[in-house]
């Protein structure tokens, strides 16, 4: 969510930084700015919409520049547009800062400030935090990094902020807390990002800055300071991010890739886990906290969105192969509820990204009542797993697109995985049973590379589909989540709107939905609710719903009932998951496409949700 980029060096800033804010724009955004070092003018140039609209804007301007940062906001405190937009201004104009995350005491400061003097343009928190700095300064008479050091001490909330300032034309000052921020070191030039993307062309040395920690670049050197002003040693790491893993390769867009991706990313997040030759299952962080997971009396999974659904394929998983008693929490509400949580708990926290505000806060939560963190995310060397005791990465590669599709069949990969390492030593699992699984485990990439032929057909079901208002997802068992993730999957990138929900319950409510004009997907692959979900395709048929059946191929049975039918590769129950929810990622895809919708930046999403 939101974007910063910054630059310091010896090159032109600007394009630089604009080139940086193209590669964050996955990450969701409303409007973008720049701030840019010249001739001792510190000069700002922002725009509501697109990067691209920011470059237009700025295209006869007078952009030279060797220092500078950018920004892509989301807004939380104002509507987006020009004034909201960052960089924001001191009053003086000496200052200008960019900020990701939310200042929560911003109304009581701000108001502390009018008092002052200081005057206001925008609606956002963000031009309290600069004006705050700006008071701190002309009070103290002190210098830049110091007034943003005492002001950190002030604000309550989350942030990553850059700021620059007239007065020290060759520095950059950053901080952050609570929103990611990574600095990438070059040969006299330095690099700020909210991520590596926009760094890795430059460099692969890179220095993940930690909460409450002040970065000052300048003279050509990188300092770190603590909030009580102590020196900090940058603890510098190698990335090994390719570049182009981070581009479309061919493919119309970012989401399209990363389904396809999926054989070689599941592949991937099995690597050196399952290990087919030796016969046995290995997971680093799984390792170091064996007995714990042994002991363990109940795992409590807190995620938010598709990571959430991936936490309830997990409560299936390991309560039917682990025998443990599972909860899956949104985190948002967890964090909140006052929960009941003790020393033998094992909380399991989900993310893609590893930013995720909200489960950041179950973490820290659990954490304080004892419990052990066991981390699921996809980027390295993100505040989640900096949070957590142990985890385990997922190896799904960047992920681009904003609606998650590679990276959730990679968190339920990891998460088969532990629930069956976690049945073998707690003994729930037969070593019979527990080698099938590892067998079929072994054949699911090459199930989801067969699953993706589907496409041309997808499409064509999606051409049928792609003008109605609503649409049913339903599904039992391990396909229970799926019916979820399909739904959403849907909403998130078509608009549409979509319910995802256990397909007995169907009686409960939506069933009133049903008419000739109500496309209702069913997920009814071969396992052990099979005979119950043909059941509930006649239920929906007798109302004339309109049925698109994803089924086991050969299942000849639910041809007669449906409009559509999709077969996918034959897989075990507990692996189906992978496999039934391609069709689904697909008919969304599609679905959007044809109604010309944003695929890759779908309207009011971000792909990391740094705010809670
Ligand atoms: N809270 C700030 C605003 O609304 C920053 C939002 C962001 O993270 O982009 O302007």
């Amino acid at each position: 969510m939101c974007g910063i980029v910054a630059y310091l060096g010896y090159r032109q800033a600007c394009p630089i930084i604009l080139k940086g804010l193209h590669r964050l724009e996955y990450r969701g955004y409303d409007s973008a700015g720049v701030a840019l070092m010249n001739d001792g003018e510190l000069n700002v140039y922002k725009k509501k919409g697109k990067v691209a609209e920011l470059e237009n804007f700025i295209a006869e301007k007078d952009t030279h520049a060797r220092v500078g940062m950018g920004h892509t906001r989301w807004a939380t405190h104002g509507e987006p547009n020009d004034t909201n937009a960052h960089p924001h201004y001191s009053t003086s104009e000496r200052i200008a800062i960019i900020h990701n995350g939310i200042i929560e005491n911003y109304a009581a400061l701000k108001t502390h400030l009018q008092q002052q003097g200081h005057e206001f343009h925008s609606d956002t928190d963000t031009e309290v935090f600069v004006n705050l700095i700006e008071e701190i300064q002309q009070h103290n008479h002190c210098n830049l990094e110091e007034a943003v050091r005492l002001a950190l001490h002030e604000v309550v909330g989350a942030y990553a902020i850059v700021v620059m300032s007239r007065d020290a034309p060759n520095q950059l000052i950053a901080a952050r807390k609570g929103s990611p921020m990574v600095i990438g070191i070059g040969d006299g030039e330095f690099f700020i990002a909210s991520d590596a993307t926009p760094i890795i062309e430059y460099t692969n040395e890179v220095v993940y800055v930690n909460d409450y920690e002040i970065a000052i670049i300048r003279d050509g050197r990188l300092e770190l300071r603590s909030k009580e002003d102590v020196e900090q040693t940058p603890y510098i790491q190698k990335l090994e991010l390719e570049l182009d893993s981070i581009e479309k390769g061919g493919y119309e867009h970012f989401m399209l890739k990363e389904i396809f991706e999926q054989p070689r990313s599941i592949m991937d997040s099995m690597r050196g886990r399952l290990e087919m030759n030796a016969g046995h299952l290995n997971m680093g962080g799984f390792r170091a906290y064996e007995q714990k997971f042994v002991n363990a009396q109940r795992i409590i999974v807190v995620a938010c969105g598709t990571s959430w659904h991936a936490g309830l394929v997990a409560e299936y998983l390991l309560e039917d192969l682990a025998r443990i008693p599972v909860e899956v929490e949104y985190a948002s509400e967890f964090r909140y509820r006052n929960p009941v949580i003790t020393e033998r708990d094992i909380v399991i926290a989900i993310s893609q990204s590893g930013e995720t505000a909200d489960t950041l806060a179950a973490i820290e939560l659990a954490k304080s009542k004892g419990a052990t963190i066991f981390g699921i995310c996809n980027v390295v060397g993100s505040s989640i797993a900096r949070a957590t005791d142990a985890g385990a990465y997922t190896h799904a590669g960047p992920e681009i697109g904003v609606a998650s599709t590679k990276a959730f069949t990679a968190q339920v990969t990891v998460l088969t995985l532990l629930a069956m390492l976690m049945g073998q030593k707690r003994g729930t699992l037969t070593d019979t049973k527990l080698r099938e699984l590892m067998v079929e485990l072994d054949t699911i990439p090459a199930k989801v590379e067969k699953a993706l032929l589907l496409d041309d057909e997808i499409r064509a079901i999606a051409a049928t589909f792609c003008d109605v208002p609503n649409f049913l997802y339903l599904g039992r068992g391990y396909n229970f989540p799926v019916a979820l993730e399909g739904a959403l999957k849907l909403k998130e990138i078509s608009y549409i709107h979509a319910e995802g929900y256990p397909a007995a319950e169907m009686k409960h409510g939506p069933i009133a939905l049903i008419d000739e004009n109500m496309p209702v997907v069913v997920i009814a692959t071969r396992d052990s609710s099979y005979e119950k979900v043909v059941s509930n395709i006649q239920e929906v048929k007798a109302r004339k719903g309109r049925i698109i059946a994803v089924v086991t191929e050969g299942d000849d049975v639910i041809r007669d009932m449906a409009e559509f039918v999709i077969e996918v590769p034959y897989t075990s129950e507990a692996l189906v998951p992978l496999v039934s929810v391609i069709p689904l990622q697909l008919l969304s895809y599609h679905i959007a496409v044809m109604r010309g919708c944003n695929v890759d930046q779908p309207r009011n999403l971000a792909k990391s949700v740094t705010v809670e």
